[in-house]
């Protein structure tokens, strides 16, 4: 990374960090008239609910699946009024609020959990929709059985938000730091983890300050606190532990692969809270900024809310709203979205950014941490040339932002490339399916052919058969054969006598 660029985008971090730093506390927002679900299309799913039928708070809508997602739970009670599927193969499930709120979950297991294995917790994780909440949403329980029952070497709970614009987990440090420890070590339980690091930005004292004070009322074996540099993009995974554990992750493996797992702050919340109170996951704290009254909120807010919700007021004239934070933006399509375990920050900007073509600059490379050639990429995206995107690396991309935040041409470059990659995903599996379809054909031709092959080998067989038993049958039609045939039959009928001469 050239200075100019590592200059351009400290300085931007910095202008953002001045600006959002004041501690902004989590308020609960209101629950809105309707609560959706949107299921994405081909994601096997099991809907055990109705239309017309009551919910209570954090009843289960759509089951767990082994070895599929995690199940989806009610975030309020009410009655469904919508379960159907659209032309693009989306599943709609809503729910009409009843501002009751009543709730119904399981029996909380508390300090049982110590007596539970590995496989049994994964299993209440799933059916509870236990997720990652550092924006990926991932299921709990399958990151937990990619270790293959091994223990993890090392369990790393991420506490690093980077960019800028994302404060939740910041304030659920704040405010909840003993029910993340509690989290903490039901994790390092569930993954019989050897060691426990807690990744804290290094110009966060209040936050150590909370953990470390969690950490000796409640102490979690093997565990400690680690301090990183505060620069972007060091929350991502694969950076995060090279700089908190000292172990590289090399390209194309998995953390697991070696042993490593990682957990979001507020993963482990939602650990605590299912185990100390029984309560599935249906909510999450997502920041939410509006630059248009320059608000900031750390906004405790139900899955399923849709983000009209909260466009309100002075907002109406909002054009465009960003998830993830002012770095790793990511547009959504706003009249359908609605806040999910991914939203862990949203922005509601008051305009539409301009748009200028590439000049060929070169910031943008120098800034790529995973060193890739972000110009190049977007000519090769746009048109889609998936060969070529393969050669210059686009599935190295981590969709960091760094390149959207120095372009000077306004370009959005990262969302650019992930709808390259999704693009490339769909024609992967369009080439998968068309692939599968011509292997069974040709199954199929093959054991149409072998059938016809053994059927004829079979009529060969019983035509020689006929044959050969047509041919004994037939008299001789030379009158001296027939003479000796019929000797010959008359005498192998005949009962065989002894010619032996009797003993003198
Ligand atoms: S979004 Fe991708 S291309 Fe852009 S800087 Fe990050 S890794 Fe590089
Ligand atoms: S994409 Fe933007 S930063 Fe990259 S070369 Fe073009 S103008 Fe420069």
């Amino acid at each position: 990374m050239n200075t100019r660029a590592t200059k351009s985008i400290r300085s931007y971090q910095a202008r953002v960090d001045r600006a959002l730093r004041p501690a902004t506390p989590i308020t609960t927002r209101e629950l809105p008239p309707t609560l959706q679900y949107r299921i994405a299309p081909g994601s096997r799913h099991n809907i055990v609910v109705n239309t017309d039928e009551h919910v209570h708070t954090g009843q289960t809508l759509v089951a767990a699946i082994a070895d599929g997602p995690a199940s989806i739970h009610a975030g309020s009670s009410g009655t469904i009024t919508c379960k159907q599927t659209d032309s693009e193969g989306h599943t709609t499930i809503e729910i009409a609020t009843d501002g009751y709120d009543s709730r119904r979950f399981k029996q909380a297991i508390g300090d049982k959990f110590r007596s539970m294995s590995s496989v049994q917790l994964q299993q209440l994780f799933h059916h509870n929709g236990l997720v990652g909440l550092g924006g990926a949403c991932f299921p709990v329980a399958g990151k937990i059985a990619a270790l293959e029952s091994k223990p993890a070497s090392v369990l790393l709970v991420n506490a690093v938000e980077c960019d800028p614009a994302i404060l939740c987990d910041r304030a659920l440090l704040l405010e909840q730091a003993s029910a993340a420890i509690r989290g903490i070590g039901i994790a390092a339980h569930a993954c019989n983890a050897q060691k426990v690091i807690i990744a804290i930005k290094n110009d966060e004292p209040a936050i150590h300050t909370a953990v470390q004070n969690a950490l000796e009322k409640n102490p979690v074996e093997n565990s400690s606190i680690c301090k990183v540099a505060a620069d972007y993009p060091v929350g991502y995974e694969r950076y995060l532990f090279a700089s908190a554990s000292e172990i590289p992750v090399p390209e194309n493996t998995h953390p697991t692969a070696l042993g490593l797992i990682s957990f979001n702050v507020a993963t482990c919340i939602a650990i605590a809270q299912l185990i100390d109170r029984g309560e599935p996951l249906f909510s999450r704290v997502t920041t939410v900024h509006k630059p248009t009254t320059g608000a900031i909120q750390n906004l405790h807010i139900r899955f399923g809310t849709p983000l009209n919700h909260l466009v309100q007021g002075s907002d109406t004239t909002l054009q465009s709203v960003a998830y993830s934070g002012l770095i790793t933006e990511n547009l959504p399509s706003r009249r359908t979205a609605t806040i999910s375990p991914a939203s862990n920050c949203v922005i509601l900007n008051p305009e539409a950014t301009t748009q200028n073509d590439c000049i060929r600059c070169g910031l943008c490379a120098d800034v790529c941490p995973a060193s890739l050639q972000p110009q190049q990429l977007l000519t090769h995206s746009e048109p889609l040339d998936a060969k070529q995107l393969a050669r210059h690396q686009l599935d190295r991309c981590i969709e960091c932002g760094c390149c959207d935040t120095v372009c000077p041409s306004g370009i959005p470059l990262t969302r650019t490339f992930q709808q390259a990659m999704q693009a490339i995903h769909q024609q992967t599996l369009q080439i998968q399916a068309a692939e599968r379809a011509k292997q069974r054909f040709a199954a199929r031709q093959n054991r149409l052919e072998r059938q016809s092959a053994e059927s004829q080998a079979k009529l060969a067989r019983k035509q020689a058969a006929l044959t050969q038993r047509t041919k004994q049958s037939t008299p001789s039609a030379d009158p001296r054969k027939q003479l000796l045939e019929s000797a010959l039959r008359r005498r192998s009928k005949k009962p065989k006598t002894d010619n032996t001469p009797p003993p003198p």
